[in-house]
C-alpha cells in the first residue's frame, strides 16, 4: 500500500521543520525541508552570480542551473544538505541567506527549477514535505495538509534560540524584522505565496510546546 503525503506550510519559525523530522521519523516517513532548497540556491548565488555591485544578478542565476546540484545526505538520521558535494547545511543558516532568501524564492524561474525536484520525491508517497506552497502548489493531492502559525514575539524567541545554538550571531530586533519581511514577500509573491489551503487543517503553536504540537498533528493522522 502506498504510504501517505503529508503536506506542512506556514510562517517562518513555526516550527515547521523539526516538527515534520519527528514526525517523519515516528511513520516511517522521508523528511524533506523544502525551504533549505530555496536557501541553497541563494547561497550558490551569493557565492557565484554577484554583479560588481555585489548584488545578485538573476540572469546570472538563472544561467547556472545547469551547475546547481542540490543533494540530501543521510548522517545518522539527520539530513545535511549538500551544493556540488559541499555541506551547507550550516551556511544556508547564516544571516545573508536569510536577508536574500525571498527574493531568491519568489522568481518563477528558481520556483519552476525546485519544482520538479520536490513532486519527484513524493512520487512514491511516504514523505513529509514542509515550506510555504507544499499544500497549494507543490503537492496539491497530499493526504493531509496543516498550516502552522504562532505569533511573531513566539517565533522570534525560536529562531533566536536556533541561531545562538548555532554559533549564529543574532540580535533578536533584526531576527523580527527579518521574519516580518520574509512573511510578507512570502505571502504578497505572485507566484505560489504563503496561504492557507481551503483544506488544511490550522495548527496555532504559540502556547504549545514542540511535544504538543506533535501530538496535535498525530491526532488528525489515521493509519498510514
Ligand atoms: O523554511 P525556511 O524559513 O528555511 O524558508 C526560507 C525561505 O524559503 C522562505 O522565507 C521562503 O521565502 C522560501 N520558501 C518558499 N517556498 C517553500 C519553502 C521556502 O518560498 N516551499
Amino acid at each position: 500500500m502506498k504510504k501517505s503525503v503529508i503536506a506542512i506550510d506556514g510562517y517562518s519559525s513555526t516550527g515547521k521543520s523539526s516538527i515534520s523530522k519527528i514526525i517523519a521519523e515516528k511513520l516511517g516517513l522521508v523528511h524533506l525541508d523544502t525551504g533549505a532548497l530555496y536557501r541553497g540556491v541563494t547561497w550558490f548565488a551569493l557565492m557565484n552570480c554577484l554583479d560588481e555591485e555585489g548584488k545578485i544578478d538573476l540572469n546570472k542565476l538563472f544561467s547556472s542551473f545547469s551547475r546547481i546540484d542540490l543533494e540530501f545526505r543521510n548522517n545518522q538520521g539527520e539530513l545535511i544538505l549538500f551544493l556540488n558535494q559541499d555541506d551547507i547545511s550550516k551556511s544556508i543558516r547564516t544571516n545573508e541567506v536569510s536577508e536574500n532568501v525571498s527574493f531568491i524564492a519568489k522568481q518563477k524561474e528558481v520556483r519552476d527549477f525546485l519544482l520538479r525536484y520536490q513532486r519527484s520525491l513524493a512520487d512514491n508517497g511516504g514523505i513529509i514535505m514542509d515550506g510555504r506552497d507544499i499544500g497549494t502548489v507543490v503537492l496539491p493531492g497530499a493526504d493531509y495538509k496543516f498550516f502552522m502559525t504562532a505569533s511573531i514575539e513566539e517565533r522570534t524567541k525560536r529562531r533566536y534560540q536556533e541561531l545562538i545554538s548555532l554559533g549564529i550571531e543574532a540580535d533578536e530586533k533584526q531576527v523580527m524584522e527579518n521574519l516580518m519581511i520574509r512573511d510578507k514577500i512570502d505571502s504578497e509573491r505572485e507566484i505560489a505565496p504563503l496561504k492557507q489551503a481551503d483544506d488544511a487543517i490550522v495548527i496555532d503553536n504559540t502556547n504549545l510546546t514542540k511535544r504538543e504540537t506533535i501530538d496535535e498533528i498525530l491526532s488528525y493522522i489515521s493509519k498510514i
